[in-house]
């Protein structure tokens, strides 16, 4: 069974909001076991309304159109949904008394403007809204089905996940998709699909990877009677790609990379504190992001002038004038003096050139260097990054803690097994 989407509003299409509905009904669809095929934009516009309406029936078993139920002249996705269908569009009494009985509660002022919400194609039935005025429609004719909610995410939301769902998921005999993400960090896509190539050929579940920066998400999706029963099917996949790609696999499902660094931390008693430069605060706000990050995180400096480096970390003026602020020995240096100061069993630290210009200890635009540092000294990673300078930056973050992650595994026993 196959499902379009269709958002209309000329807003969206003029990107003054965010199309934020749309991704909720795909997962909606999606937890029914319905493949979403499709999805597009549409304005306010009766003809071009209509077009769509039809291209998306030709091709899906059911269309659901978000937005347009309103009363004012440019909500036309009802009356476009019974030219689409053919239907003729009659006022509904019980309707008409509903929404009269809403606005005289609620001292609202009346217009006979308002009634076309009460208006319905033939072939539809109502979809309550407990929150608006707007009812949502299901039509079902000729084998197809039509479901049309309202625009306001108070109204969307509940609709789309209550009423919606339940009927969308008893018409596909109670089938499911369900997903796994495996997040992988400190391996490239490319690599990752090389280690896991035959596996990739599974059609229950499947398996599509998603390159992010400096993190590989593998998205693993089962259908099945039950979320319980798509789960099965997934864990001899998970168990197998798991064997593979062994610690690179950092989390499943939403675990961010900084919540498996404090929660290594955490298990190991350790703690960590960090000295920035070009990430201004940027490492230290991923790892306090995550709750009860105090249990292992201490604290850090911001060292962003040259200057700042020496005073606070005491970066040699030796070194600063020899290797520059961007230099793998200024790394090691700030590492191993922030570790000191907190006293903490790990020291982090990042320098590098974020750009746009290459002034920077004329080193290159996107040149980061990483230091980690522990009892036994400290160890510095090299990377050139490409990009704008936000993306220099987050990535300088992530692979700080990627390798603030290698070195608490280096050292972990086998004894805590990680997800
Ligand atoms: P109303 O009774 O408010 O007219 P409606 O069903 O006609 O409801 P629209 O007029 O299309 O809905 O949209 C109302 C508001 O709902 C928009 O201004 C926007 O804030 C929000 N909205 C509509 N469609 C979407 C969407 N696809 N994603 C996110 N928000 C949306």
């Amino acid at each position: 069974m196959t499902a379009e989407v269709v958002s209309v509003g000329t807003e969206l299409l003029l990107g003054q909001i965010v199309d934020t509905h749309a991704p909720t009904m795909a997962r909606i669809l999606a937890d029914c076991g319905i493949s979403c095929t499709r999805r597009q934009t549409v304005g306010d516009n009766m003809e071009r309304l209509v077009e769509s309406l039809r291209e998306a029936l030709a091709r899906a078993d059911i269309v659901v159109t978000i937005g347009g139920l309103g009363p004012t002249a440019d909500d036309i996705t009802r009356d476009a949904i019974a030219a689409t269908l053919g239907d003729e569009l009659t006022p509904d009494s019980k309707m008409e008394e509903k929404l009269r009985k809403f606005f005289a509660l609620r001292k609202l002022v009346w217009s006979d403007s308002l009634l076309r919400q009460a208006d319905k194609p033939a072939s539809a039935r109502f979809v309550d809204n407990p929150n608006g005025t707007a009812p949502g429609l299901i039509c079902e004719k000729g084998g197809k089905v039509v479901v049309a909610l309202p625009g306001p995410k108070g109204e969307f939301n509940p609709m789309a996940a209550g009423p919606v769902r339940e009927f969308l998921s008893r018409l596909q005999g109670g089938q499911v998709i369900h997903s796994r993400i495996l997040r992988i960090c400190g391996m490239g896509e490319s690599h990752v699909e090389q280690v896991i190539r035959d596996l990739m050929d599974s059609e229950n579940p499947t398996i599509a990877p998603y390159a992010h920066p400096s993190e590989v998400h593998l998205r693993l999706t089962a259908r099945a009677p039950s979320i319980e029963a798509a789960d099965l099917l997934i864990e001899p996949v998970h168990r197998q790609i798991k064997e593979r790609l062994g610690e690179a696999v950092f989390g499943i499902d939403e675990t961010t990379l900084e919540e498996a660094v404090i929660d290594l931390l955490r298990r190991q008693s350790a703690t960590v504190s960090v000295a920035e430069s070009m990430t201004g605060g940027g490492l230290g706000e991923r790892l306090t992001s995550v709750e009860g990050a105090s249990a292992a995180f201490v604290g850090g400096a911001i060292t962003y002038q040259v200057d700042a480096k020496g005073v606070l970390l005491k970066v040699r003026e030796e070194t600063l004038r020899q290797f520059g602020p961007v230099s793998k020995e200024t790394a090691s240096e700030m590492a191993r003096s922030i570790r000191e100061k907190l006293g903490t069993t790990y020291g982090v630290s990042v320098t590098g050139n974020a750009g746009p210009s290459s002034d920077v200890g004329r080193k290159p635009v996107g040149l980061v260097y990483v230091g980690v540092a522990d009892e036994a000294g400290c160890e510095v990673d090299e990377h050139q990054f490409r990009g704008q300078r936000e993306d220099i930056r987050r990535r300088a973050t992530q692979v700080a803690l990627v390798a603030l992650r290698k070195k608490l595994l280096s050292g972990q026993a086998s004894r805590h097994p990680l997800p």
